[in-house]
């Protein structure tokens, strides 16, 4: 891929992220899926359930979910089951009785399944809590087919770093990334005008700004196009997600804050556009299914079979933009913002965010408090210094508790 070519970049080591290489296919493919039993998890293991020939699955983790991490693991004939929740350790070793699968609990030994060798390992532990799982999966120099976008946004440096310390392979699993992944093989980065995510709006991208305000967790939790865990369907209705995304395509790609944009396209169809310098703007196209994406992970350079609808442009007929308005949609500014500052600014941006996401939830605080406590926590943890360079995981892992801590303080005021 001519994309690892070097570009004036702050981060030349994101080049590392572009460079696939083939698994041996003469063989099953080693699989283990951190987050097995949330959507991107179940997606893949569908798949896998496919063509269960060309897999064999080493390792499974959930967090609580005993019952379905369970029933995967003796479905898919896995090595290890491992569930976060150390109290459910009793639990799962009863749902594996007599499987010879073996079970273990706790967040060390989340991270030891990461180390189980593997060829490839989803990461799709949602939030925080799947840095480290992550780095430990990176550690092992294997594929990582990430989801998990915290890994880039909190700690995207570190983590582009570990990756090429340790001769790790990246494919990104987020649909927009696939998309221009695939959409700039063979590109020389000095051609690239413009990289430019699509939205698709989210449920509140007709609605006025006091219609949004007054939004209920139940409004928001309806997607249009995509079905997904709760945290990122939330942060499609705010469009905090783009904004994370844009932090994501930043270390994924190498091309400067000025060349990433995004433009919503309620459709849903059109992932991500790629335009040139001669005025070329390649697409990636294909129907809102995750499986895409993630056959395109598991199975890159080559392709897999996906259970996917098959795109009808005719029947489709139209496909629309439109700018983002970032006056009812707040919290995309607010992430462009943490972009621009870099640092630590966007692992903040993520820490509080997540508590921000799970207050709405819980019906503490409305749609547009929640950018504007991420917003006031980012002021705080800037006047503490603690936005700052950060050279290890445990530099993202104390700003992260950190700005927990200050969004916590700033929440029991609303
Ligand atoms: P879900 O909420 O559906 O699933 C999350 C998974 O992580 C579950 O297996 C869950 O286990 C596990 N988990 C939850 N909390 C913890 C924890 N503290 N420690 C360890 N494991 C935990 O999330 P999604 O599948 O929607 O998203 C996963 C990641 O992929 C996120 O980072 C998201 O942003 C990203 N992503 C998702 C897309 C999608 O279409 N869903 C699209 C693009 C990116 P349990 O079931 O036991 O709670």
């Amino acid at each position: 891929m001519a994309v690892t070519a070097s570009v004036p970049s702050r981060l030349p080591e994101r080049s590392s992220t572009a460079q696939p290489r083939a698994i041996d296919a003469s063989r099953p493919m080693r699989l283990s899926v951190l987050g097995a039993t949330g959507s991107i998890g179940t997606s893949t293991l569908d798949l896998v359930s496919r063509t269960p020939e060309k897999f064999e699955i080493i390792a499974l983790t959930a967090q609580s979910n005993v019952k379905e991490l369970a029933a995967l693991a003796r479905h898919h004939k896995a090595r290890l089951a491992v569930i976060g929740d150390e109290t459910r350790l009793a639990e799962l070793r009863a749902a594996l009785e007599g499987s010879g699968i073996r079970a273990a609990a706790g967040a060390d030994a989340l991270a030891d399944a990461a180390l189980e060798p593997a060829d490839c390992i989803m990461a799709a532990i949602v939030g925080a809590a799947g840095l480290k799982p992550t780095f430990a999966a990176v550690s092992q120099g294997a594929r990582i087919a990430l989801a998990n976008k915290e890994c880039l946004v909190s700690a995207g440096h570190v983590f582009t770093a570990a990756i090429t310390r340790f001769g790790a392979e990246l494919l990104p699993v987020d649909s927009e990334h696939s998309a221009a992944f695939q959409v700039l093989a063979g590109a020389d980065p000095a051609s690239i005008d413009k990289i430019v995510l699509t939205a698709s709006g989210g449920p509140f991208r007709t609605w006025t700004r006091d219609a949004i305000a007054a939004a209920t967790p139940e409004q928001a939790l309806k997607h249009p196009n995509w079905s997904m865990g709760a945290k990122i369907t939330i942060d499609s209705a705010t469009l905090m997600n783009k904004g994370l995304e844009l932090i994501e395509a930043f270390h994924l790609f190498p091309v400067s804050v000025d060349k990433l944009d995004c433009i919503v396209h309620p459709q849903s169809i059109v992932h991500c556009l790629v335009s040139y310098v001669d005025g070329s703007v390649l697409a990636q196209l294909a129907p809102p299914d995750m499986r895409t994406p993630i056959a395109v992970a598991l199975a890159w350079p080559d392709r897999m079979t996906a259970p996917t609808e098959k795109l009808d442009l005719a029947r489709l007929a139209t496909l629309t933009f439109e700018p983002p308005d970032e006056d009812r949609f707040p919290a995309l500014r607010v992430a462009k913002a943490a972009l621009r500052r870099s640092d630590t600014a966007p692992a903040v941006l993520n820490a509080a965010n997540e508590i921000a996401v799970r207050a709405f939830l819980d019906r503490k605080i409305k749609m547009f408090d929640i950018a504007a406590l991420v917003e006031e926590t980012l002021n705080a943890a800037e006047r503490q210094g603690a936005i700052c360079p950060a050279q290890s995981l445990e530099d993202i892992l104390a700003v992260d508790e950190l700005a927990r801590f200050l969004a916590y303080e700033k929440l029991s005021g609303y």
